[in-house]
C-alpha cells in the first residue's frame, strides 16, 4: 500500500486535532504533508514534533521565526511559511493527496479551492466556503475531477446513506428528500424570552459535540444547520424544499435519505467527528477511527421533533438565502461571522445576531455570481455592512 501524503488546514483547531488522531493510528497509510495554524503556536510545534511535517504554515512573520526556530532547536526540519498564498502552495502542491479543509468561516475559501483546483482528495469541514461559492466551487470540482468527501457529520452521513451515482440526480436515483438532524443546541428547550441573555460559555456549551467557538455558537443559534442546509444542496445537488431539518437532540442519527418506495436509510454512530474523518480519509474503504462502538442499549431512545422557526430565525434567513441564490449566501455567511465574532466579543446579545444578518441581506439585493473575485468582494462589502450597522446600533 503507498502511503497518502496530507496537508492539514487547520490542523489546530477541533477537526484539526481529531484528523491527527485519527492519521497517527495509520501510519502505514498517512504521512503528513503540511500542517497550518493561525493561533495556538504551542499545539502547532507539537504536532510538528510529533508528525514531522515537510511546512507548517502560520498567520505571520513573528509567529513564523519564533515557530522555526524552536523547531529548529528540536531537530525538526520542518520549514515554517507564512500568509494566504503560502496556504494555498501547500493545499496544491503537487506531492500532495489528501487535503483537509477544516480552517474556519470564509478564510478558508481560497486554500480550499486551490486543494480543488489542483484535483485532490479534498475533506471538507470548512462549510463556509462551499456556502459562500457553491455554484463555482462544485463546477471547479467537476473541471480538475478533484474528489470531494464531506466532513460535516450528517453530510458524511448523506454521503453514505445515498448510492455511489447519485450524481445522477436525486430524481434518477429514487431519493424523495433528505432528512437532515439538528441536536438542537444548548438552548433547545429553552424559551424564546431567554435566549435574550445567554452568554458565550453558554451558546459554547454544546450538549453533544465539542467543537471551536463559531460552529458551537452557530449551532446554538441554528444558523449551522442553515448553512448546512445550503451546504447539502451543493453537494446532492437537490433543491433547499427538499430538505428537511429535524431536531434529534441525541445526536446519533446524522441523517437520513428518504426514498420514494418508502425506505428511510440513515446513518448511526457516537458523536465523534473522526468517524466522519475516518470515512472520507479511507474511502472507499473503512478504517479504525478510535471511536468507541455505539451502544444503541444505553442511548434507549432516539426522539425527533421539529424545529421552533419563532426561536431560531437564523433558519429562515438561511432558507431564504438559499431560496433566492447567487451572492445571498455569501451575504449571509459574511454577515454571520461579523455578528458571532461581536457576540463572542460580548458587544451584542444572541438575539441581535439574525437581527445583524437579515439587516445586511435587506441592504445588499442578491445578484448572479461572476467569479471568485465578485464572491470575495461580496464577502467584504456584505462585512462592511454588518459591521457598519453594529458600530451604529451597539
Ligand atoms: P476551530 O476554531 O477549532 O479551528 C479552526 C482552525 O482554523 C484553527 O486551526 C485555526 O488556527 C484556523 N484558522 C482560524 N482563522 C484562520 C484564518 N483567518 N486563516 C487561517 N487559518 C485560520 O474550528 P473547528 O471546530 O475545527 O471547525 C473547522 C471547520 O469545520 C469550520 O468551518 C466548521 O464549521 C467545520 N466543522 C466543524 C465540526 C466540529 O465538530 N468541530 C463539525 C462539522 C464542521
Ligand atoms: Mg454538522
Amino acid at each position: 500500500m503507498s502511503v497518502s501524503l496530507v496537508t492539514v488546514l487547520g490542523a489546530t483547531g477541533s477537526i484539526g486535532v481529531s484528523t491527527l488522531d485519527v492519521i497517527s493510528r495509520h501510519p502505514e497509510r498517512y504521512s503528513v504533508y503540511a500542517l497550518t495554524g493561525h493561533s495556538r503556536m504551542e499545539a502547532l510545534q507539537a504536532q510538528c514534533l510529533a508528525h514531522r511535517p515537510r511546512y507548517a504554515v502560520v498567520a505571520n512573520s513573528d509567529q513564523a521565526q519564533a515557530l522555526q526556530a524552536r523547531l529548529r532547536d528540536a531537530r525538526c526540519e520542518t520549514e515554517v511559511l507564512v500568509g494566504c498564498d503560502a496556504l494555498e502552495q501547500v493545499a496544491s502542491a503537487a506531492e500532495v493527496d489528501v487535503v483537509m479543509a477544516a480552517i474556519v468561516g470564509g478564510a478558508g475559501l481560497r486554500p480550499t479551492l486551490a486543494a480543488v483546483r489542483a484535483g485532490k482528495r479534498v475533506l471538507l469541514a470548512n462549510k463556509e466556503a462551499l456556502v459562500m461559492s457553491g455554484a463555482l466551487f462544485m463546477q471547479a470540482v467537476k473541471d480538475s475531477g478533484a474528489v470531494l468527501l464531506p466532513i460535516d457529520s450528517e453530510h458524511n452521513a448523506i454521503f453514505q446513506c445515498l448510492p455511489s451515482d447519485f450524481a445522477r440526480g436525486m430524481s434518477n436515483v429514487g431519493v424523495r428528500r433528505i432528512l437532515l438532524t439538528a441536536s438542537g443546541g444548548p438552548f433547545r428547550d429553552m424559551c424564546g424570552a431567554d435566549l435574550v441573555s445567554v452568554t458565550p460559555e453558554q451558546a459554547c456549551a454544546h450538549p453533544n459535540w465539542s467543537m471551536g467557538q463559531k460552529i458551537s455558537v452557530d449551532s446554538a443559534s441554528m444558523m449551522n444547520k442553515g448553512l448546512e442546509l445550503i451546504e447539502a444542496s451543493w453537494l446532492f445537488d437537490v433543491r433547499p424544499s427538499q430538505i428537511e431539518i429535524v431536531i434529534h437532540p441525541q445526536s446519533v442519527v446524522h441523517s437520513l435519505v428518504d426514498y420514494v418506495d418508502g425506505s428511510v436509510i440513515a446513518q448511526l454512530g457516537n458523536p465523534d467527528m473522526r468517524t466522519p474523518i475516518a470515512y472520507a480519509l479511507a474511502w472507499p474503504e473503512r478504517i479504525d477511527s478510535g471511536v468507541s462502538p455505539l451502544d444503541l442499549l444505553s442511548v434507549a431512545r432516539l426522539d425527533f421533533r421539529p424545529p421552533d422557526p419563532q426561536m431560531f430565525p437564523c433558519l429562515r434567513l438561511a432558507r431564504q438565502a438559499a431560496e433566492a441564490g447567487g451572492t445571498a449566501c455569501a451575504v449571509l455567511n459574511a454577515a454571520n461571522e461579523v455578528a458571532v465574532e461581536a457576540f463572542l466579543a460580548r458587544r451584542i446579545g444572541f438575539t441581535d445576531i439574525p437581527v445583524i444578518i437579515e439587516h445586511t441581506l435587506e441592504c445588499m439585493a442578491p445578484e448572479s455570481v461572476q467569479d471568485l473575485e465578485h464572491i470575495l468582494l461580496t464577502d467584504r462589502h456584505a462585512r462592511e455592512h454588518a459591521q457598519n450597522w453594529l458600530n451604529s446600533h451597539f
